[in-house]
């Protein structure tokens, strides 16, 4: 069975990955010309743990290749999947479809043969009907079907996601298409539950789910407002919550606001959705703008714990969105240091993975250390971003001493409060009344 992915980013190659590593005969295409160089050289675009390893394997066995040519991907594939992205409109809000009409209507004049169009992009409802329309317009004697197979890959844990989702969801009403679908996902058949449905449900089974996700996360984050004025601590609410089997422990890490590239995205396009179908959405509208004012509240909240010495050096540690990510798109960290930087220009950042992504967008305002030492050597404060794990070990009784005074803002409430307190740090957390 031949496969061609469109589109060879974040989901795109560790999909693809996947599929080769199953046996598949895998052919990625992306416009991106610089990228498609690099993979063929078998250098990686992006950071996923366990992803170099077997994309190294498939890439040097051949069942994994690269190319910049829809046209030479497509040919006599089985299935194509759309993988390309599906950012925020500027103006609108809505999901911006550009990229994936402009991949159907490539893709359309090279099908050969019975081939299903599969939609792994995040799409709004109605999208793959569109699909349809503008393959079946630049090819009329194409013989396909699209169907929708959303992406619930969380960045960081791809590879994997890849291997062990909790579901797999599959939208189509042909059963053409389901026996072509059933093949490809055979090796998931004995592991994992595979939902069939009707395209728009699976189409709106993604933005539910993270539009729920995204609500869960404002939602401690709320809860945390709350601890810090009435003097409970959200660490031990949360933990209390999460025990609970019906609510669960995952999303209740109070924090700075969600962001990524999807959750920030996602909810805004289905607050959109919403008034497109005339079906008010407004817990995610009101979520969607409590989320942007925490984000900007947080970078004050910086600048205030700073207490006016914003001339000496600032260690800021994270800057992916998240930890286990190079990821830095709509990242709460970066925001924030933009906002720090209106205060100070002594700021130095370090993230293990993020750092050249960061750079792209912060460009020589901050400097940059190789390592936590480093970036926090002679820091008049440390401000913790990103929850990777090497912050939350951080030696504190060593940090105090590299220090020039011993104050840390821990907006991922990694460390240990109360150690951090008695090592005679100022420590600044979420959601307990700090002293
Ligand atoms: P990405 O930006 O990392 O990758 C998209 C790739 O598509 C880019 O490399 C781009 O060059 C390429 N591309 C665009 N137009 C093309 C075309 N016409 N032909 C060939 N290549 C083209 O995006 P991503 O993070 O992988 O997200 C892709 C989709 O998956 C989005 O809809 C996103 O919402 C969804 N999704 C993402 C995640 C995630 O964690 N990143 C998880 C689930 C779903």
């Amino acid at each position: 069975m031949k496969l061609a992915i469109i589109g060879t980013g974040y989901v795109g190659l560790p999909t693809g990955t996947g599929f080769a590593e199953l046996g598949f005969d895998v052919v990625c295409a992306d416009k991106d010309k610089n990228k498609i160089d690099k993979l063929n050289q078998g250098e990686l675009t992006l950071f996923e743990e366990g992803l170099k390893e077997i994309f190294i394997r498939n890439l040097k066995s051949n069942r994994l290749k690269f190319t910049t040519d829809i046209k030479n991907a497509v040919k006599g594939a089985d299935v194509v999947m759309l993988a390309v992205g599906t950012p925020q409109h500027a103006i609108t809000k809505e999901a911006d479809l550009s990229y994936i009409y402009a991949a159907a209507e490539e893709l359309a004049p090279h099908l050969e043969g019975y081939t299903v169009i599969a939609t792994k992009s995040t799409v709004p409802v109605g999208t793959g009907d569109e699909i349809e329309k503008i393959i079946r317009t630049a090819n009329q004697t194409a013989d396909f079907d699209t169907v929708s197979i959303p992406e619930f890959l969380r960045e960081g844990f791809a590879i994997y996601d890849f291997f062990h989702p909790d579901r797999i969801v599959i939208g189509t009403n042909s059963d053409k298409a389901r026996k072509v679908m059933e093949e490809l996902y055979q090796p998931f058949a004995d592991k994992t539950t595979i939902l069939w449905m009707n395209r728009r449900s699976a189409e709106t089974v993604k933005y539910a789910s993270n539009a729920f996700l995204a609500m869960k996360i404002h939602y401690i984050n709320e809860m945390a407002d709350f601890c810090e004025k009435s003097g409970a601590d959200i660490n031990e609410v949360a933990k209390g919550m999460g025990l609970d089997s019906r609510i669960g422990r995952k999303f209740l890490n109070a924090g700075p606001g969600y962001g990524g590239s999807c959750f920030p995205k996602d909810t805004n396009a289905m607050a959109q959705m919403g008034k497109k179908w005339g079906a008010e959405l407004n817990l995610i509208e009101t979520v969607i703008a409590k989320n942007d004012e925490r984000k900007a509240k947080m970078a004050q909240r910086v600048i205030y714990a700073l207490k006016g010495n914003t001339s000496g050096k600032i260690a800021v540690l994270g800057l992916a969105f998240k930890g286990g990510t190079d990821d830095c798109r709509e990242s709460p960290a970066i925001e924030i240091v933009q906002e720090m930087l209106k205060y100070s220009s002594n700021i130095c950042v370090y993230d293990p993975k993020a750092q050249e992504n960061a750079a792209m967008i912060l460009k020589n305002r901050v400097q940059y250390a190789s390592g936590i030492k480093e970036a926090c050597e002679n820091a008049s404060a440390v401000v913790i971003l990103t929850e990777w794990a090497e912050f939350g070990n951080i030696d504190l009784t060593n940090l105090k001493k590299i220090m020039t005074t011993p104050c840390i803002i821990d907006l991922r409430n990694m460390l240990d409060k109360n150690k951090a307190l008695s090592e005679g740090f100022e420590y600044q957390c979420i959601g307990f009344a700090n002293v």
